[in-house]
C-alpha cells in the first residue's frame, strides 16, 4: 500500500487546538492498526523556533535527533507515542534556505527561481520526507490560518500534491471556529463559510470540517455548515471544549466516528480500534484513587502556560502514575525574590524548577531550591533548574560564596556552571546548543537509578552551559551525589542529595519523553514522592 496523506488546515482564528486535533486523529488511526507519521509546516521566517522568546512562541520542543521545533510536536509524540524527527517540522525560513542554497549551487541554472514551482516543490519535498514504506498515513498540519499571506505557498503546495496523489489518496481536513454570540443567543456559521471560501478559491475543497465550539450544535447548524461549505452533513464534526482534560479529545472525536469517516475517505478499511490503554489512563486521570497534592512550578514565564507545556503535561502523567489529582501552583520566581520562599511555597508537597535562559528571576529559583532542600520537600530541577540547584548547594552547603553560572554572572569567583568546551567558539545562535538525545549512565543506589530501573538512559538536551568539572570533587566532598554522567564520565548529567526524601536535578529535559500512557520515570517518582510527603 502506498502512503496516504491527510492535510490539516485551520481557519478563522489561531489557537483552536489544531495540533491537538491532528494528534488525536493520529492516535485514533494508530489504534486502528495504521502506521502513521506526523509533521507540522510553519509559515514563519525563522529557520526554527529555537531563537524565539517563549512569549512569542511558547515552549521549544526538542526531538530525539536534536531539532528545535514547534510545541505541537509534543502533542504528536504524547498522543501517538511515535517519535518525531528533523523532518517533522519545517518553516518558511528552512524551506527558503534550501531553495537559496540550491540556487547558489547552480541547481536551477538558467531558470528564474519562483514561489511556484520552486518553493512549492521544496514544500512537497518536505512533505515526502515523512512518507516511506513504513508509513501508511502521513498527517501534515499547516500552521497559521487560511487567508494569511505567509501560508499561501503551503496551501498551493498541498493543493498540487493532492492533485498529484489522485482520488482517494489524500484528504483535506479543515478546523474552524463556530462562535456562540451571547448577546444574540446564537451560534454563527459565517466565519466558517468564509474560511472554507478562502480555501475553495485556491482550489482546496475540505471534505471533513471539524468545528470548535463552546456548546453543541443544533441540526440546523450542521445543515447550514454542510450547505454553505460544500461538505456532506455527516462530515461536519463538532469539537466542543472538553470538560476536564485534553486527553478526552480523541474519544470525543471517535464517538462521532471521525476515524472511520477518515479511513473511508482514504479508501482504507476501518479495522477494529484498541483504545483500552487510553481509556484506562483517562479513568485513572479523572478518578484518581490517592487524593490530591499540590506542586509548585517556579519559573519566569509563568503567565504563559505554553512556555512550560511539556512540563505541565509530564507532571499530569506523573500524577496518573501516582494516582493523584494534581494541583499546580505556578510561581513567578521574581515574586519569591520579593516575598521570600517560605510564604510562597507554604503548603506545597513538591517544588519543580524548569529550564530557562538569562539571569532574570534566577535568585528566586535558588531561594526556592534552598527552601525545598532545607525543609526536605521533594524537589525536581530541570536544565537551568539543575544548574540553580548546583549553585545553591555550592553557596549554602559548600561555602563557595557568590558561586554562579558564567551565563548569569560572567565574573563569578566560583563558576560552578560554565560553558561546555564545544560551546567556547560558537558565535551563531541558531541550532548550536547541545541538542538532542545523549546517553547517560546512572550510579547504583541512587534515586535516579531507582526511578528509571536501569543503568543506561538516553535523554534530550538543550543547553550551552554545564556542571564545571573543576568543582566536582569539592561538591561531592560536600555531599552532592553525581548520580548520572555521560558514558566517559566527563559530563555531569544528574545530581541528587542523600538524606533528603527526593531531590533530583538533571541537565537534560525528561519532560520531552513523557506521555499519558507512558509517564516518564522521573516525573512518576517525583509525584509519588510528593504524594508521600506530609507537612
Ligand atoms: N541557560 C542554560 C544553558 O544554556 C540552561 C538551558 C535550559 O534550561 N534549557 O545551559
Amino acid at each position: 500500500m502506498s502512503c496516504k496523506h491527510i492535510f490539516v488546515t485551520g481557519g478563522v482564528v489561531s489557537s483552536l487546538g489544531k495540533g491537538l486535533t491532528a494528534a488525536s486523529i493520529g492516535l485514533l488511526l494508530k489504534q486502528r492498526g495504521y502506521r502513521i507519521r506526523m509533521q507540522k509546516l510553519d509559515p514563519y521566517l525563522n529557520v526554527d523556533p529555537g531563537t524565539m522568546s517563549p512569549y512569542q512562541h511558547g515552549e521549544v520542543y526538542v526531538t530525539e535527533d536534536g531539532r528545535e521545533t514547534d510545541l505541537d510536536l509534543g502533542h504528536y509524540e504524547r498522543f501517538t507515542g511515535i517519535p518525531c524527527d528533523q523532518h517533522s517540522n519545517y518553516t518558511t525560513g528552512r524551506i527558503y534556505g534550501s531553495v537559496i542554497a540550491r540556487e547558489r549551487a547552480g541547481g536551477y541554472l538558467g531558470k528564474t527561481v519562483q514561489v511556484i514551482p520552486h518553493v512549492t516543490d521544496e514544500i512537497k519535498r518536505a512533505i515526502r520526507e515523512i512518507e516511506d514504506d513504513q508509513t501508511d498515513i502521513a498527517i501534515t498540519e499547516i500552521g497559521g490560518t487560511a487567508g494569511d499571506i505567509e501560508s499561501q505557498p503551503y496551501l498551493e503546495a498541498i493543493r498540487q500534491y493532492h492533485h498529484e496523489l489522485g482520488p482517494g489518496n489524500s484528504l483535506f481536513i479543515h478546523l474552524t471556529l463556530v462562535p456562540y454570540i451571547r448577546a444574540a443567543g446564537e451560534m454563527k456559521t459565517k466565519p466558517s463559510q468564509q474560511s472554507v471560501g478562502i480555501l475553495r478559491s485556491i482550489g482546496i475543497v475540505p471534505e471533513l470540517l471539524i468545528c470548535r465550539c463552546e456548546r453543541p450544535f443544533m441540526a440546523e447548524h450542521r445543515a447550514k455548515l454542510a450547505l454553505f461549505c460544500g461538505v456532506r452533513p455527516e462530515h461536519v464534526i463538532e469539537e466542543c471544549d472538553v470538560a476536564h482534560t485534553i486527553y478526552e479529545v480523541p474519544l470525543d472525536l471517535q464517538k462521532q466516528g471521525v476515524d472511520v469517516k477518515i479511513l473511508k475517505l482514504l479508501e482504507l478499511s476501518p479495522r477494529s480500534p484498541d483504545m483500552d490503554e487510553w481509556n484506562g489512563m483517562l479513568e485513572r486521570l479523572l478518578n484518581p484513587p490517592n487524593g490530591e497534592i499540590e506542586i509548585a512550578v517556579v519559573g519566569k514565564y509563568i503567565t504563559l502556560r505554553d512556555a512550560y507545556k511539556s512540563i505541565y503535561e509530564a507532571l499530569t502523567h506523573g500524577a496518573v502514575a501516582a494516582g493523584v489529582k494534581l494541583n499546580v501552583r505556578m510561581l513567578e520566581s521574581e515574586e519569591i525574590e520579593a516575598s521570600g520562599a517560605a510564604s510562597k511555597l507554604a503548603g506545597v508537597q513538591g517544588v519543580l524548577v524548569p529550564g530557562g535562559f538569562g539571569h532574570r528571576g534566577v535568585e528566586g529559583k535558588i531561594a526556592a531550591i534552598r527552601y525545598a532542600r532545607e525543609q526536605k520537600i521533594p524537589f525536581f530541577g530541570i536544565c537551568l533548574g539543575m544548574q540553580c540547584a548546583v549553585i545553591e548547594f555550592s553557596r549554602n552547603v559548600c561555602g563557595l560564596e557568590d558561586a554562579n553560572s558564567t551565563e548569569l554572572a560572567p565574573g563569578t569567583p566560583h563558576p560552578v556552571i560554565s560553558l561546555l568546551d564545544e560551546q567556547r567558539d560558537v558565535t551563531d545562535m541558531g541550532g548550536t546548543m547541545r541538542l538532542g538525545a545523549y546517553p547517560c549512565c546512572l550510579k547504583p543506589d541512587t534515586q535516579a537509578r531507582a526511578a528509571y530501573g536501569c543503568a543506561e538512559i538516553r535523554e534530550r538536551h538543550r543547553h550551552r552551559y554545564e556542571f564545571n568539572p573543576a568543582y566536582r570533587e569539592r561538591l561531592e566532598a560536600g555531599g552532592l551525589v553525581v548520580s548520572g554522567a555521560s558514558p566517559d564520565g566527563h559530563l555531569v548529567e544528574v545530581v541528587e542529595l542523600r538524606g533528603h526524601p527526593w531531590f533530583v536535578a538533571c541537565q537534560y529535559h525528561p519532560e520531552f519523553k513523557s506521555g499519558p500512557v507512558a509517564p516518564h520515570p522521573l516525573f512518576a517518582a517525583f509525584v509519588t514522592a510528593a504524594r508521600q510527603f506530609r507537612r
